[in-house]
């Protein structure tokens, strides 16, 4: 008899699939304020080990950890006119305080440029004390009209990375670093994605900035999904805040700059990557939990599946144990599936007499007998396996759905039956572009001849990535 499906197919509603598996995965609820969320605990877990993973990318590059206030004088805002203009429309403005109406009202962070950079005036007299580094974690509030649970909400967490350097290349040359060593390392080796890395065009740049990478990630349902940027800010944020520095020649020079940010928005790239018609599936490196080791019934299988589970841990697996025996196992098992714990190790009566366990294998499927004294060794070389994957099939995903084109009207065509379209930059343009818009269809990145990030917009043989996005 085939099973009734748990969540609504993919195939059938993407967008319902999407929230049946939030809900059902346990993983968010909406707040009550529109556009906000409640990030549940198993939700949340996934959100702990990214940032354990990205922060440790981050300080490799050399950037510390500080924290600046929620609250930004308005008047900061307005320094930098393209970056007040980009954020405006989403500001939520504090005008009250106290039970009083407040001299100067105050904006909840949308992003932290103009505040650190306040800071950074201070903390920035020669060239002695470049470059500055720094990354914050913290949450932002940016007032959305169309929100959708982690991809786009009025309050996100993310990191944001602050920093000044004394040359354009120097800050150049960091917002890259950043981009490969930081974002597409997590994202390919950790989240199991095949993101492209490729430049923001003028239209698509964040405001205030001079240079947008990014890193698109093509979703189950053939969209992008932007899951990372980094900006070159040059001197912008510098000039209207007065951070300079002595120069070695002993002229005063205004500092370069970049921001780079990734937010709670992976989590639901994360599940649009991954996630089948059974629930989501969890990379092996980014899962708090990697195997869970269920009991089916009765004491004994109990105790033993605290063994299994010290034993796995000894060899380096990250393990929860089900005893939950009061609960019927067949939900349970529902259950695990929905979560995407990659490994499941099933021990019930018949397997203690046996010595065996039954091995089930989410990313895969399929269900095999083990011996239990092999799994400790077993289990590392399969969470490794699943990894490669994962990533395999989202690289495949991506190229099967990309189509090479030659004209707006066949990038249109791609774009809007489920892929992304490849489109040279020249014939392209930014007229095109707006074309592209009116079917709300967006060009997601320019990439080198080479597939490399170009370093101008419009250097001979870039190629516009093309697509619907989130
Ligand atoms: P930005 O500061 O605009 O470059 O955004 C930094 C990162 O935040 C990008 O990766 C965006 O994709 C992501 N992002 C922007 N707005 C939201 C939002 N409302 N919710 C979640 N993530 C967002």
């Amino acid at each position: 008899m085939p099973k009734t499906p748990v969540l609504t197919p993919r195939a059938q509603d993407f967008p319902r699939w999407y929230q049946d598996l939030i809900n059902k995965a346990e993983l968010a609820d909406n707040g009550p304020v529109r556009g906000t969320m409640i990030i549940r605990p198993y939700a949340y877990g996934l959100w702990e080990r990214m940032q354990s993973e990205m922060d440790a990318r981050i300080k490799a590059v050399g950037a510390e950890n500080a924290y600046f206030p929620l609250f930004i004088p308005q008047s900061y805002l307005t320094r930098e006119a393209d970056h007040v203009e980009g954020f405006a429309p989403e500001l939520a403005v504090v005008t009250h305080g106290g039970g009083k109406e407040l001299d100067e009202p105050v904006v909840v962070r949308p992003t932290s440029e103009t505040i650190v950079n306040a800071s950074f005036s201070k903390w920035v007299q020669s060239y002695r004390d470049l470059p500055l580094l720094i990354n914050q974690w913290a949450n932002v509030v940016r007032w959305e009209l169309r929100p959708r649970v982690f991809l786009r909400t009025t309050e996100f967490l993310w990191q944001e990375g602050h920093t000044a350097h004394a040359t354009r290349e120097d800050a150049r040359d960091f917002a890259a670093r950043v981009h490969r060593e930081v974002y597409a390392d997590f994202m390919t080796g950790v989240l199991g994605i095949d993101v492209l890395l490729g430049r923001k065009t003028p239209r698509e740049r964040f405001a205030g900035a001079i240079n947008t990478l990014t890193l698109e990630g093509m979703m189950g349902d053939g969209k992008a999904l932007q899951l990372g940027t980094s900006h070159e800010l040059g001197t912008n944020f510098a000039q209207a805040f007065d951070t300079r520095y002595l120069a070695a020649d002993g002229r005063q020079e205004y500092v370069w700059q970049t921001s780079w940010g990734t937010t709670t928005r992976m989590i639901g790239g994360l599940i649009m990557v991954h996630g089948d018609d059974d629930g989501l599936r969890v990379p092996p490196r980014l899962a708090a939990v990697q195997a869970v080791v269920v009991a089916i019934k009765g004491d004994e299988a109990v105790a033993e599946v605290r063994r299994i589970a010290d034993r796995l841990r000894a060899a380096g697996v990250r393990v929860r144990v089900d005893d939950r025996t009061d609960t019927p196992f067949g939900r349970r098992a529902v259950d695990w599936e929905l979560k995407g714990v990659p490994v499941r190790i099933e021990v019930g009566p018949r397997d203690l007499a046996a010595g065996t366990a039954v091995l089930a294998r989410r990313i895969p499927g399929g269900k095999e007998s083990v011996r239990i004294d092999d799994l400790p060794a077993l289990l590392p070389g399969i969470l490794e396996e699943d990894q490669a994957t994962l990533l395999r099939q989202s690289r495949e995903h991506r190229e099967s759905r990309t189509a090479d084109v030659t004209t707006v009207a066949d990038a249109i065509e791609a774009a809007t039956s489920g892929g992304w379209a490849r489109i040279p930059w020249s014939v392209l343009g930014q007229e095109g572009e707006a074309t592209l818009a009116e079917q709300a269809v967006s060009v997601r990145c320019l990439l080198a001849e080479d597939g490399s990030v170009p370093t101008e917009d419009d250097a001979p043989g870039n190629v516009a990535v093309v697509a619907r996005a989130y």
